[in-house]
């Protein structure tokens, strides 16, 4: 499969649709989930044009990591959370439904997701959440 760069995240990393980032640099760019699955669900993904983890050259998955564990320290202080759950499908068998590799960030319990329908958040309240995390990092 040909990576699509007119999928969502491309053109959200080319600043073609709007985000509520966290964090940017030259190679990774964090930013809220439109549709939590938890408040202060956060997406981060490497820039490098790779559709699952598996595409994803070593060094850019290897530095993208070390950023994921950069939010999530930052998530938990800010937002005083116990647990965080790291979510990476690969794959449309595994529920990828945006072609661009990504990790989530969710504050929250195995155990709890699944259990709430999916709906676009309140985004003053992600807003706020965001500059959280920010002000933490
Ligand atoms: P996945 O099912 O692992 O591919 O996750 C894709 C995630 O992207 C879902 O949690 C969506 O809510 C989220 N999402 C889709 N479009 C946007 C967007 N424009 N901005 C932020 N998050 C998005």
């Amino acid at each position: 499969m040909l990576y699509d760069d007119q999928n969502i995240f491309a053109r959200i990393i080319r600043n073609e649709l709007p985000a509520i980032k966290v964090y940017e640099d030259e190679q990774v760019l964090a930013f809220m989930d439109i549709m939590p699955q938890a408040e202060g669900h956060t997406l981060v993904i490497p820039k490098t044009p790779a559709i699952t983890l598996l595409d994803l050259p070593p060094d850019a998955a290897a530095y993208t990591i070390q950023i994921v564990q950069k939010i999530a320290q930052a998530m938990k202080v800010a937002l005083d959370v116990q647990g965080i759950v790291l979510m990476q499908l690969s794959g449309a068998s595994a529920g990828q439904t945006v072609p661009h590799v990504h990790f989530h960030l969710i504050p929250s319990s195995v155990h709890e997701l699944g259990k709430h329908a999916l709906c676009m958040g309140d985004q003053e309240r992600i807003k706020a959440l965001a500059e959280k995390i920010k002000a933490e990092l």
